[in-house]
């Protein structure tokens, strides 16, 4: 299947590891020219350098800090100077901090509104002109399965998150006419920093190991393991093709099967 991606550009946050730096890697091996960012600019540099190793791809990296207006504005900007444009937006973040509401302090509130809310609606503010000009636009706010189904100790990804949702589904109906499409993709468990992080904190309350936390995870998961964040990766790279031209408004699971609703 030809995606009709060579040749676009794409901004890719929070791409230094984990999913979104996969994500980056197989919209680069399409042929995209792709912007990454992150704060650490060391990690950053590193995987800009993995990624044009494995593809030969052309990849800025912008540091930037996506609870910064002025960094993400940077970001921006700095990809349409050097790509000279931008049609593919894939909002991502890290993760807000586990803990139950009476451990969550109000300041860890706001810093998740503004990391996991604000940053793809800043992101989506600067971007959304050069899409309407070209009559063509991707928008993928990765989320998380907590949108569909609350995970135990995560009240601010089960909060927060379904803000997004909100205001994709909302961006959809009013960025159709301009043939941008708008969709959320909700990963379940993929085994990257992050997620070991959380089985570490998990396994260390529970005075238990993380291969122990691991284990339980992949009991709840009907395909029996955690995702591959290559797995993931194709499914956005999926969704910001042209043959995903018809998918709008739409918040899409890829879980192995965990989450247990139905719809
Ligand atoms: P990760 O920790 O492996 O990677 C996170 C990335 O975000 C890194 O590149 C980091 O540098 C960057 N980052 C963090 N804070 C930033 C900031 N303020 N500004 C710029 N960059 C920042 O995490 P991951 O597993 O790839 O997860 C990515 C997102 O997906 C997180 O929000 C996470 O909660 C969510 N998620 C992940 C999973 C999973 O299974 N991995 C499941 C559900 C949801």
């Amino acid at each position: 299947m030809d995606l009709g991606l060579k040749g676009k550009t794409a901004i890719v946050a929070a791409a230094s590891k984990g999913l979104g730096f996969e994500i980056a890697k197989a919209l680069a091996e399409e042929g995209v020219k792709v912007s990454i960012c992150a704060r650490n600019e060391s990690e950053l540099v590193k995987a800009r350098e993995t990624i044009v190793k494995a593809t030969g791809g052309e990849v800025l990296a912008v540091k930037c800090d996506l609870t910064i207006q002025e960094d993400i504005k940077n970001l921006v900007d700095k990809t349409v100077e050097t790509h000279g444009d931008v049609n593919i937006l894939v909002n991502n973040s890290g993760g807000p901090p586990s803990g139950f509401f009476t451990e969550l302090s109000l300041e860890e509130w706001v810093k998740a509104v503004k990391l996991n809310l604000m940053s793809a609606v800043t992101l989506t503010k600067y971007v959304l002109p050069y899409m309407i000009k070209n009559h063509w636009g991707r928008i993928i706010n990765s989320t998380s399965f907590s949108v569909k189904q609350p995970i135990e100790e995560l009240i601010l990804s089960n909060s927060i998150r379904l803000a997004v949702v909100g205001f994709a589904k909302t961006l959809a109906n009013e960025v159709g006419k301009y043939n941008i499409t708008v969709n959320n993709v909700c990963p379940g468990y993929f085994k990257t920093d992050r997620v070991i992080q959380l089985a570490k904190s998990k396994a260390d309350k529970l005075n238990t190991t993380i291969e122990n936390i691991f284990k339980g995870w992949e009991s709840q998961i009907p395909l029996g393991r955690l995702g591959n964040p290559r797995e993931y990766a194709e499914l956005i790279v999926f969704l910001a093709s042209e043959r995903a031209s018809y998918i709008t408004g739409a918040t899409i699971q890829i879980d192995g099967g965990i989450i247990k609703s139905s719809l």
